[in-house]
């Protein structure tokens, strides 16, 4: 079956009791167990397992590829429960620019209980080969990276990973499944927050872990979901879900739009840079043109000429684009990343973050076009 017949059926059945198309939402936090003590619908407990999770675990093991999924509140508690999987003692190699989140996990919570770390330029291979350790179990990669769309080779870093024994986890939030599929790369899990693209609208946090085989460390986190309990609520499954419908049209329109726009911002005069890994400029763009298929993803960065001031006036002076972080949602955003990461982020303090959206791109284009010119 193609992808975007997955995306509008996989997980999904028509409501047996009632014949709807659409699933309920499923809030009871409790399931009726059978004369024998058993659970004949598989189901004890909402914070162990509930249909509309259920559902949306379904569909993304299979529109990734993989054999599993397992759903969380947020895209940092996937991480974070990957991350818990680990042992104490256990070596992660780690973006050197990975979503702040992650590092403040890593450096404020997760190094103080014995897990070790290494953050590296993950896009310079002998740099993560240098960072491996005998104790290594884990590299985290993270492709095209969130803001500065950094692309790392997956398959490369995943041959590095194997040959130390170690799992590979790549965050494929940006790209989406439409555009990027690790599991295909060498992965061993992808990571999506689904706030982003998959959900789709700005209106639900969530995150995901899909693994490509049955492993331990998966078994690990699928305990770590059930007892430590940072699930999602069932509609905000039944949001992400229904999202997932209108996926591939909406990214592959975003992704066309953000290509319009950053060869048109390329050559503004307001621009020192562009990072956009669709520009054949940008340094990842081969190994982005082999590990993508149908586009390079919504997002991008513009480096503004005259520094940090000269940033803050473009936010102030865009109508359409919207003062806001985050982005995958059919609003067009943009975003000074350096003042909203924690002190020592690596971000350039001319970086703008720009998500394209569903709005028309000549729209989009004569705003930034007057927001530039001040
Ligand atoms: C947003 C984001 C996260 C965190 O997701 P939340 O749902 O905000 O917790 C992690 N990784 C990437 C690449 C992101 O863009």
């Amino acid at each position: 079956m193609h992808f975007e017949t997955e995306l509008v059926h996989s997980g999904r059945a028509i409501d047996p009791a009632t014949g709807a198309l659409v699933s309920p939402i499923h809030l009871s936090t409790t399931f009726e167990r059978g004369v024998d003590g058993s659970y004949p619908h598989g189901y004890v407990y909402g914070r162990s397992g509930n249909p509309n999770r259920q559902m949306l675990e379904t569909a993304l093991a299979k529109l990734e590829l993989g054999c599993d999924a397992a759903v969380f509140g947020s895209g940092s508690a996937a991480t974070f429960t990957l991350l818990q999987a680990l042992r104490a003692g256990d070596h992660v190699v780690a973006p050197q620019n990975v979503y702040f989140g992650i590092q403040e996990i890593l450096a404020k919570i997760l190094a103080p209980w014995g897990l070790q770390y290494t953050l590296v330029d993950t896009t310079d291979l002998a740099a993560v080969a240098a960072a491996i350790q005998a104790n290594t179990r884990l590299i985290l990669v993270e492709t095209p990276s969130n803001p500065q769309l950094a692309v790392t080779d997956i398959q490369a870093v995943a041959d590095l990973a194997h040959q130390a024994n170690a799992y590979l986890a790549c965050d494929s939030t940006i790209p989406s499944p439409v555009l990027q599929q690790p599991l295909e790369h060498g992965a061993d899990f992808v990571i999506h927050a689904t706030t982003k693209y998959l959900a789709g609208h700005s209106d639900v946090i969530g995150g995901a872990v899909i693994t490509k085989d049955p492993n331990p460390l998966f078994d690990q986190l699928r305990l770590i979901q059930g007892v430590g309990g940072a699930i999602p609520s069932p509609f905000d499954c039944w949001l992400t879900l229904r999202g997932l419908s209108t996926l591939a049209l909406r990214v592959q329109a975003q992704s066309q739009s953000a290509l319009t726009l950053a060869q048109w911002l390329a050559n503004h005069p307001a621009i020192d840079r562009v990072l956009y890994p669709g520009l054949a400029d940008h340094p990842g763009h081969s190994i982005a043109q082999r590990q993508m298929t149908g586009g390079y993803g919504g997002v991008l960065s513009i480096l503004v000429s005259g520094g940090q001031a000269a940033a803050l006036a473009v936010t102030a002076k865009t109508q359409l684009f919207v003062r806001a972080t985050s982005f995958g949602g059919p609003h067009s955003t943009l975003e000074h990343r350096a003042s909203i990461e924690a002190p020592g982020s690596q971000t350039p303090v001319n970086l703008l973050r720009l998500s394209i959206g569903l709005e028309h791109p000549q729209d989009l284009m004569a705003d930034l076009d007057q927001a530039l010119r001040g």
